[in-house]
């Protein structure tokens, strides 16, 4: 039966395919797929790993002392049967030989279906005993991690005709997404610029988020076709509607082909004004993408991303180092902003779960992020900033600092900056002296207090996804709500105009690198507050030089104004729509 969920829609396009349904539990694994020569390989590691499971059953139930309750004998006896049970065991090579999922895949594959099927069941002794299947299924993974030293990465492959759906994936989740081919993400939770929105937006595939229980009536398999421009969700779909889809889809497909002959042309407004146009990445790879879209260089390395998924560390200063070299020698030359971490909030670290509260933290966003982890663990920083400062060597680097807002916290920053370069002097290290240093306007203090900014540092950079966020006290992860995150607030329109105005006075160059610069419906209300250096995701790059191109600063005078001179919002909406005319 065909319906319809609708949710908010975050990466633009449309995606068909099926349904492939992802279990919080499953995200914990890499998905990949296999090569046919690799299947029996793939099978010979799950037989290991289930010989393993073996024997560290049957050496449980040796150690068994005299006097244990039988139920802890019975109890290991019902483990030892689930693991050689054809459910799961058969079932499980069965995905790997005919879908050519990696081992882990398959098998979180199998425990979700088998958890449906235990749900179901009326008798609630049967059911609870869906919990040993599960508890067998993680010794499995175990083994697995144990046997191959860590859960293989890479990926082979495409699988190009899936959609995942999600309750919910978290951004580092996200990240194993990167270098795989699915058609489109679908989520039950999340807001526009939430990170898991943001890392979606940036892979350039059609997503929706916020649709709730989407995960809940979408079953494996089925049709869909993901709208990431409205945000809707259409499941098993009607001929009619399937084949109005597919061909819008492949309208947007020659839309797309015909934005990429602006590539090369000058960014430029018609009355001659040069726009800068840069990529916010996540991984150093990404710059490949950024130069590929014409980006003149990177506005926003997010680099917490390198800092996540590493399970029980935080990354030596070395191997940072080689991940900035990376990035700033793809950029060959261009400029690369680097952002020191920003950790926290919807970013948490898997190091951060030590003792320092931070899980319990009351509201993660109001907490411990950014900066002021950074400067809470000054070892850590001044480890990053070697890594930065090393970079600045082999390039142009500049170092962005995320959430400052106090006098105090900017002035620590620049020490242990200086802190860093010292050390580097004594151990004869190179790096660029002068190499510049930035904060992102992000906290609506920050706006407010902007010569605090302009005095003491080299550049600016609005992070409006967060000066959103904090100016309308609404959590961007948050669905429920996301209908009151509105980038064309008043309040927010005018800390943008002020910090875009102040700064230009006092020369201080400022972009905006939030998901505001990547909405091309936006891009004319920008230009026409000042703004000439935009930063966003490689993927939106084009559509926004398309606007640029059309657009003349003189004519955005007027309704630009008439934007900021308003606060009744049919007033805005109309001096908007005069922008979009202009
Ligand atoms: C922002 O807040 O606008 C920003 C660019 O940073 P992030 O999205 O990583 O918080
Ligand atoms: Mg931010």
């Amino acid at each position: 039966m065909s319906f319809t969920l609708h949710g908010i829609p975050v990466s633009r396009g449309i995606a068909i395919g099926r349904a492939y349904l992802i279990a919080p539990a499953a995200l914990d694994v890499d998905h990949y797929l296999i090569e046919p020569a690799q299947i029996e390989s793939e099978v010979e590691r799950f037989r290991a790993a289930q010989q393993r499971v073996h024997e560290e059953l049957d050496a449980l139930r040796a150690d068994l002392a005299a006097d244990a309750p039988s139920e802890m004998g019975a109890f290991i006896n019902v483990h030892s049967m689930i693991l050689n049970d054809a459910m799961l065991v058969q079932e499980t090579i069965d995905l790997i030989r005919t879908r050519r999922y990696n081992v882990e895949w398959a098998l979180t594959e199998q425990l979700e279906r088998l958890s449906r099927h235990f749900d179901d069941i009326e008798d609630e002794y049967l059911r609870e005993r869906k919990a040993d299947i599960e508890q067998v299924v993680e010794r499995v993974l175990k083994a697995l991690a144990g046997a191959s030293g860590a859960l293989a990465d890479g990926v082979h492959g495409a699988c190009d005709e899936m959609i995942v759906v999600a309750h919910d994936i978290a951004p580092a989740d996200m990240m194993q997404f990167k270098t795989q081919t699915f058609q489109g993400f679908v989520t039950d939770l999340g807001g526009r610029t939430s990170h898991t929105a943001i890392v979606a937006r940036s892979l350039g595939i059609p997503a929706a988020v916020g649709v709730q229980h989407a995960s809940a009536l979408i079953r494996q398999d089925d049709l869909i076709i993901v709208d990431g421009d409205h945000g809707i969700v259409i499941v098993d779909p009607a001929p009619i509607v399937l084949e109005e889809y597919s061909y819008r889809q492949s309208e947007k497909a020659l839309e797309q082909r015909k934005l990429q002959r602006l590539k090369f042309s000058p960014t430029q407004t018609l009355c001659g004004t040069r726009i800068e146009l840069c990529a916010n990445i996540e991984l150093p790879e990404d710059a490949r993408a950024a130069l590929d879209a014409g980006a003149t260089g990177v506005g926003l390395f997010r680099t917490e991303f390198l800092f996540m998924n590493h399970k029980d560390r935080m990354p030596e200063e070395e191997e940072q180092f080689e991940a900035y070299r990376r990035a700033v020698e793809l950029m060959n030359g261009l400029p690369v902003t680097i952002r020191t971490i920003d950790v926290g909030a919807d970013k948490p670290l898997d190091s951060m779960s030590g003792g320092d509260g931070y899980e319990t933290a009351p509201n993660p966003a109001l907490g411990l992020r950014a900066i002021r982890w950074s400067l809470s663990e000054p070892q850590m920083f001044l480890t990053q900033l070697r890594a930065i400062l090393r970079a600045s060597a082999f390039g142009s680097v500049k170092i962005l600092v995320p959430m400052l807002a106090h006098a105090q916290e900017i002035d620590q920053t620049l020490d242990l900056i200086r802190e860093a370069k010292r050390q580097l002097d004594d151990a004869g290290i190179a790096y660029n002296p002068n190499v510049q240093v930035g904060a992102m306007i992000e906290i609506p203090a920050a706006a407010i207090a902007l010569p605090l900014f302009l005095k003491r540092l080299d550049f600016l950079s609005i992070g409006t996804n967060d000066l959103i966020q904090y100016t309308l006290a609404i959590d961007r992860a948050d669905n429920s709500v996301a209908h009151l995150y509105d980038p064309l607030h008043p309040a927010v329109l005018h800390l943008i105009a002020f910090t875009l105005r102040e700064a230009k006075r006092a020369g201080v160059p400022v972009s905006v690198c939030g998901e505001m610069a990547g909405d091309p419906a936006l891009t004319r209300l920008l230009l026409g507050m000042g703004l000439t250096e935009f930063s966003m995701h490689p993927s939106q790059l084009l559509e926004v030089k398309q606007e640029v191109l059309r657009s003349h600063l003189k004519t955005l005078e007027k309704p630009v104004a008439d934007v900021l001179a308003s606060f009744e919002p049919e007033e805005v909406q109309a001096a908007l729509k005069r922008v979009a005319q202009a």
